[in-house]
Order: C-alpha cells, then sequence, then structure tokens
C-alpha cells in the first residue's frame, strides 16, 4: 500500500497520543484528519458525523474547503458517503464522480478529487457517522488501506460515543446517538414506567484499543479462543447450561463459530492494522453486526445472536471482566433491556427497583411475559434490535399497553408520559376502591370475578383486587421456573403456601401444563413437527402417570381437610377426563388408606379448549363437577391459528359469530345441568370482550389481576339483559355488514359503559 509513513499501526499511535491531548473537540477531531490523511498520502479526509435528524453533517476537513465544516450536510442515502451511512459497509472508487450515487457539493471543492474511500463509522452496529479520504488522481485503494481506515474510525466511533462531539453540535443538530427513537413492539405487561436503560447482559467496555505489541495481542488472542472453545466443549459435554435459558444447540452454534476460520482470520487482520485482541474482536464483530442486521431472514439474525454470544464470551475471556450481572449493580428506576430473559432470571431482580422491561424476543405468552405481568412491570418483547440502540444510562419509557418504547425521549414527550402515568395511577386508585363492591349488573345480575395465577407473589393480589376466589393457578410455572424437576415435598409445599394464604376462598389447581411452548429445560424436548398439536398438557400426564399421580397427591395432601379444586388441561376427549379422574381418586383412596386427612369437598373439573369438547357437553357436563374454558386455546384451535404467531393471531376475532356461538354453547351447557362454568383465558379480562361474555350467559370469569377493576367497571355501569337483547341476533344471524366488535363497543360506548 502508499502509506509511506508508518502505516496503520503507527497512524494509531499518533492518534492516540491525540486522543489524550487536552484540546477543544473540534481541535482534536481537525489534528485527526490531518494525521489519517498524511499517513495514507490522501489529499482529503473528512469525517461527518449522523445527526439526530438522520443528516450526516461535516464535522472536519482536511483538504476539502474548511469554511464547509458544519454547514455542508446530507441525507442518509443521498450522495456516496449518505450511500456508506446507509449500507453500513465501506466504499471503495477509483473514479468517485462516475458512480450514480455521486452527489456535489459545490462547498466543499471537492470536484478536482477523483478517487474516494469511505468507511462507516459503527457501535454495536450502528452507524454513527463515515470516514472519508479521497485522492486526486484515480487510484485504486488496496484491501489494506480500507481495513486500516476501518480501524481508524474505532477510534472516531468511540470519540462520538464519549458524547464529546456533542459540544459542537448546533441545537437541535445533536448526534445521532443522543436521537430520541420512538420503538414498536408487542404489549405483554400493562403500564407505564419511566426511567433509566440497564443492560441486562452489560457490553464489556474495552478500555485500550491500539495495541502496543502485535505478536503480543495474537498471543492473546490464540489463548483466549483455546479457552472459550474448551470452555464450550466442557459444558457441551457435561450436558450443562450457562446461565438461564441457555441450551445444548446454542452451544453448538457457537462451537461451529469458535472454530470458523474465517471469523479468525478477519479477527487475526484486524490486529495486523494495531488493534488490541479485544478491539479487534469488537471490530469484527461491530461489521458482522451491520451486516446481518440489514437481513431480513429470521434465521440469520438468529445467528447474530449466537455471534453476539461468542464475542461477548471471547470479550470477557480477554478483558478477565467476570459476568457481572446487572442484578449486582442494580440502580434505581431501572428499565431493564434484554435480548431475551427468562422468568427465572426477571425473578431475580429487585422487584422495587425496576421500572419496565424491554425485550427483543419474547411474545405475550411468553414465561417472562407472565412473570412481568405478575410482579406488576409494564413490558414490551419484540423490540427488533433493541439491545443495540441503547446505552446503558439512557432514559427510557415504557408503555406496555401500546407495546411502545421512548428512548432519550424529546421532554414533552416524557411529560406526556409523565401524565399518563399519573391519570392510570387515578384510575387504579378508583378500581381499588371497588374493590368490595361486587359485580352487579344495571339489571341486578352478579358476575362473579376470579383471577389467574402462577406464582406465590401472585397471591397477594387476591386481597388487593377483591377477587372472588383464584379460578386458575397455573401450576407448571413452578416447573418452568426449577432448574431440575421440583420433589413432590416442594410441590405440596407450594399448594399448601397457596391455600393457606388465602384460608377463606377457594383455589382451582390446574395439572401441569407443559409441552407446545412451554418446555421445561431440564426434561428431554421432544421434536415434534406440531407441538401445539402434540404431546403436552394431559396427553404427557396420562402417558406419564407418574408425573400426574405425584402432583396429584401434593395436591391432595395439600389441600386435606379443606375444599380442593383441580383441573384438567388440553383433555380432547371425555375417555380422558375420566382416566385423569380415575388416577385422582385412586390417590384419594391411597391417602385415605394411610390415614391422611384428604379435602373435603374435593372438585375436579376440566378445561373446555379443544373444539372436540363442544360435541360432547352433555355428557361432560354429568361427568365433570366444574368446566373452565381456555378460551386461548379453545380460539387458537377453533380457527387453526397459532396463538403466538403474530402473523395470525390477530386475524381471527373472539367477538365474531362462529367464536360466541361456541362460547355460548359452553355456557348454556352449564347452565342447563347446573355445572359450574368459568371463562379462564385472556378475554375474560378485555372490559368489551367480557360483556360479550357476560351477554351471552357467563356468570364467572377468572382473569388476570389487573383486569378485575376494570372488568368489574364495565359491568356495574352495563345492562345485561339489554345487551344481550342487542348480541344475541347478531350472533345468530351472524351479520357481517359491519364487524360484531364495532357494533358492540358503539353500543356500549353509547351506554356510557367504560370500556
Ligand atoms: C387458555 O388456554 O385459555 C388458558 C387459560 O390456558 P393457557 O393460557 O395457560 O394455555
Ligand atoms: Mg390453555
Amino acid at each position: 500500500m502508499r502509506s509511506a509513513l508508518g502505516g496503520p499501526r503507527l497512524l494509531l499511535r499518533r492518534l492516540r497520543e491525540v486522543m489524550a491531548e487536552p484540546v477543544s473537540p473540534q481541535a482534536r477531531l481537525d489534528k485527526i484528519v490531518i494525521h489519517i490523511a498524511a499517513n495514507m498520502v490522501a489529499e482529503v479526509c473528512s469525517v461527518y458525523v449522523l445527526r439526530a435528524d438522520g443528516r450526516l453533517e461535516l464535522y472536519a476537513t482536511e483538504g476539502l474547503n474548511r469554511e464547509a465544516v458544519h454547514l455542508t450536510t446530507m441525507r442518509t442515502g443521498e450522495g456516496l458517503v449518505g450511500l456508506i451511512a446507509k449500507s453500513a459497509e465501506p466504499l471503495a472508487l477509483a473514479d468517485a464522480q462516475a458512480h450514480p450515487a455521486f452527489s456535489y457539493k459545490p462547498e466543499t471543492g471537492e470536484e478536482i478529487y477523483h478517487s474516494f474511500l469511505g468507511v462507516p463509522v459503527l457501535r454495536g452496529g450502528n452507524t454513527l457517522g463515515v470516514l472519508v479520504v479521497q485522492n486526486r488522481a484515480r487510484r485504486i485503494y488496496s484491501d489494506e488501506e480500507i481495513e486500516a481506515l476501518q480501524t481508524v474510525s474505532m477510534l472516531l466511533a468511540e470519540m462520538i460515543a464519549s458524547g464529546e462531539l456533542q459540544a459542537l453540535a448546533r441545537p437541535g443538530d445533536e448526534t445521532a446517538l443522543k436521537r430520541p427513537l420512538a420503538l414498536k413492539g408487542v404489549a405483554l405487561a400493562d403500564g407505564v414506567g419511566l426511567g433509566h436503560v440497564v443492560l441486562h447482559e452489560p457490553r464489556v467496555v474495552i478500555k485500550q484499543l491500539v495495541a502496543e505489541d502485535m505478536a503480543s495481542e495474537m498471543r492473546r488472542l490464540e489463548e483466549a479462543i483455546q479457552a472459550l472453545r474448551d470452555e464450550i466443549d466442557t459444558l457441551i459435554a457435561r450436558g450443562d447450561r450457562l446461565g438461564a435459558g441457555e441450551h445444548r444447540e446454542v452451544l453448538e452454534t457457537v462451537r461451529v463459530f469458535a472454530n470458523d476460520r474465517g471469523w479468525m482470520r478477519r479477527l487475526a487482520e484486524a490486529i495486523q492494522t494495531g488493534l488490541t485482541a479485544e478491539a479487534a474482536v469488537e471490530r469484527v464483530q461491530n461489521d458482522t453486526r451491520a451486516k446481518l442486521q440489514r437481513q431480513t431472514d429470521p434465521y440469520l439474525r438468529e445467528r447474530l445472536h449466537d455471534l453476539d454470544d461468542l464475542a461477548n464470551r471471547l470479550l470477557h475471556k480477554l478483558t478477565g471482566e467476570s459476568y457481572v450481572t446487572a442484578r449486582e449493580i442494580l440502580p434505581d428506576n431501572a428499565i431493564l433491556v434484554a435480548r431475551s430473559m427468562g422468568p427465572a432470571a426477571l425473578l431475580d431482580y429487585p422487584r422495587a427497583k425496576l421500572r419496565g422491561l424491554v425485550l427483543e424476543q419474547g411474545g405475550a405468552s411468553s414465561h417472562v411475559a407472565i412473570v412481568a405481568r405478575a410482579i406488576g412491570i409494564p413490558a414490551i418483547g419484540d423490540v427488533a434490535n433493541i439491545t443495540d440502540l441503547v446505552e446503558a444510562g439512557d432514559p427510557m419509557i415504557v408503555d406496555g399497553s401500546a407495546g411502545e418504547a421512548q428512548v432519550r425521549p424529546q421532554p414533552d414527550v416524557e411529560a406526556a408520559y409523565a401524565e399518563k402515568a399519573r391519570l392510570r395511577a387515578r384510575r387504579q386508585e378508583q378500581y381499588r376502591k371497588l374493590r368490595d363492591t361486587p359485580a352487579i349488573t344495571k339489571d341486578g345480575l352478579e358476575v362473579k370475578l376470579h383471577m389467574n395465577a402462577g406464582l406465590v407473589i401472585d397471591v397477594q393480589h387476591l386481597a388487593e383486587t377483591g377477587a372472588a376466589s383464584i379460578g386458575l393457578f397455573r401450576t407448571e410455572l413452578q416447573f418452568m421456573l426449577a432448574a431440575r424437576f421440583p420433589r413432590a415435598s416442594e410441590q405440596e409445599a407450594l399448594y399448601k403456601t397457596v391455600l393457606d394464604a388465602v384460608p377463606d376462598r377457594p383455589v382451582t389447581f390446574r395439572t401441569l401444563d407443559i409441552g407446545s411452548d412451554k418446555v421445561l429445560p431440564y426434561m428431554d424436548k421432544v421434536e415434534e413437527e406440531n407441538p401445539a398439536l402434540g404431546w403436552r398438557a394431559i396427553r404427557i400426564g396420562l402417558d406419564r402417570p407418574g408425573l400426574l399421580r405425584q402432583q396429584l397427591r401434593a395436591m391432595l395432601r395439600a389441600g386435606g381437610g379443606r375444599e380442593l379444586r383441580v383441573m384438567f388441561p388440553m383433555v380432547a376427549t371425555i375417555g380422558e377426563f375420566e382416566a385423569a379422574r380415575d388416577i385422582a381418586m385412586r390417590e384419594v383412596a391411597y391417602l385415605k388408606r394411610h390415614g391422611y386427612d384428604t379435602p373435603e369437598p374435593l372438585r375436579l373439573g376440566v378445561m373446555v379448549e379443544v373444539p372436540s369438547l363442544l360435541w360432547e357437553l352433555g355428557p361432560l357436563c354429568a361427568r365433570a363437577d366444574f368446566l373452565s374454558v381456555g378460551s386461548n386455546d379453545l380460539i387458537q384451535y377453533l380457527f387453526a391459528a397459532d396463538r403466538d404467531n403474530k402473523r395470525v393471531a390477530s386475524r381471527f376475532d373472539p367477538l365474531s359469530p362462529p367464536a360466541l356461538r361456541a362460547l355460548r354453547a359452553i355456557a348454556e351447557a352449564g347452565a342447563l345441568t347446573g355445572t359450574p362454568v368459568t371463562l379462564c383465558g385472556e378475554m375474560g379480562g378485555k372490559p368489551l370482550d367480557a360483556l360479550a361474555l357476560a351477554a351471552i350467559g357467563y356468570r364467572s370469569l377468572s382473569m388476570s389481576p389487573a383486569s378485575i377493576g376494570p372488568v368489574k367497571a364495565m359491568l356495574l355501569a352495563a345492562d345485561l339483559r339489554e345487551t344481550s337483547a342487542f348480541l344475541q341476533p347478531m350472533i345468530d344471524q351472524g351479520d357481517d355488514r359491519q364487524p360484531l366488535r364495532d357494533q358492540l363497543r358503539a353500543f356500549a360506548e353509547e351506554r356510557g359503559v367504560p370500556l
């Protein structure tokens, strides 16, 4: 290459000296461009910084007209510089003016320069700016020169990220790093939280970018990679997990990357340009991220996470920084940001300090979402790229109801959300006042409101909300949070704690509902084509009766001498219910024989969530003590639409004639035979849906604790007979001129029913 003045390593060393000089940020930038131009034997070197408004602003130049600094700007995507910012890839051209994207900025005087080399200034895969060198002569830049400029750009990234350049920005033209962002995700847990970002997996901070001695950096890298490979091999051999949610497959993928020659070659090249081993890892990972982030293929994006994982492990090895979890250093008002998180990890954080949770992955029915709802933290999921878009400490707002996040919000946005949070608190206060008021409608009909639970901490909500009982206790959460199968004694202790906590109100336990999306990390995963239609819930219970028997025994012992209600999930035939009931009754007989107190009364019920039962309602009611409608699954199976698949989940409406006819048939069968029926799916907790359910005959709904207040407020203002008279004909006739939901909403709003 033509860099006659000592190559990239010398340049890096010079620049490091410049970074340490006590000069103004502008003077530092000016020196940097002079050094780069000289070292690379270029007539021009310019730095463009991406602003919050998406424009690239010329911040410093050697060779172009200095008057243009802070005046010349261009859009991302505009001209060659804009193109680099957009693609996040280097661009080297012998004749820049012949390139279709070339756009001429007369104030810079650049028309005399022909060859052009530009590289993105990247951090975490995001573009912060563009660094350019230009030459008058038409020349081809070598790969080494491109590599060298990319390395230098890391120093600029550090400078921009440190906030130093902020001082040079005119008000309103702040650098992109501090740009406010409005992000959209999926609502996971209600509420509005204001606070500051805490990364669940803190990034390793690289203190030294520039190497003293290349050979020793190569050695450090090789040793660290070897140690990492050994560690992964050991983990795989032990069949172990490192941290939550890391399964064998992930480790296997990481192992493949750890042995990838291309990856190691890129690392070695980065070290040859003068970087320390850790800076080389960061540099290569930045490039990879920038490339993969632009991929729409979910498989490739997933690989990015594996690579991130690998880079992160390697950085920890190289810097000697231990895996300090954010939990150990959690500040107040924390908004947790993570790629993904297991329910146990969330529970590990001190609840009092958390204001919100934002995840890159994770849908509404994920377990971490269930835990977030249980502990009352606003949460959103499915926010693309969030871990790269924020820095620790950034101000952030989470709106868990709308599924939105505001990063570094402007003061007016922040004020609006603070107001929203205050309003919400006021509404919550009103709901609290309704706690002891029974949900009796204007026409004198009572609807019992129960709550869903799954964790011991949920139980406190019973008193807070005034719920009539725990209508659904999802026992699988205990199993999912545990590191191994909970022992019978542990199960019994949990059920007893729950029952003791609410001595005056019944609890309906549901037996283990695992399989499909609910996998136990310590149980062998069964590969199935269609897990939702596969081996799950009661199907596992009946095929592995030892498991079911153990759980039933734990429940029966915990409930000895008092009322106990138990129901079975995913029952598809009467025979399955009878088989499950037989196991339960055998356990009762066993306990009696051994002198234990058994529950009195014991009620055994069925979850109605598989459509086949809709045509067995009569015989089912004759056998079961109660029915509980699992509308989440029932609707999913009725419409053949995966409840967790965003593409189809909102395509079909439970407030539509076919779904309401099915739901009505269950309520009617219960009423006809005197079999109690409760509905415990999510729709029961949505005021408008609950209005429809009450109007078609439901007198018992079980929902998340936060929904009890709004549903009760709705019922107190509703007239069920009038609503029923309005709704039933639409259900019968399948009137589709306007969606039933819209018509019912208009009807309720006209009557002042709060929804
Ligand atoms: C349901 O399916 O509606 C239900 C309550 O159970 P889960 O959401 O746990 O499947
Ligand atoms: Mg279900």
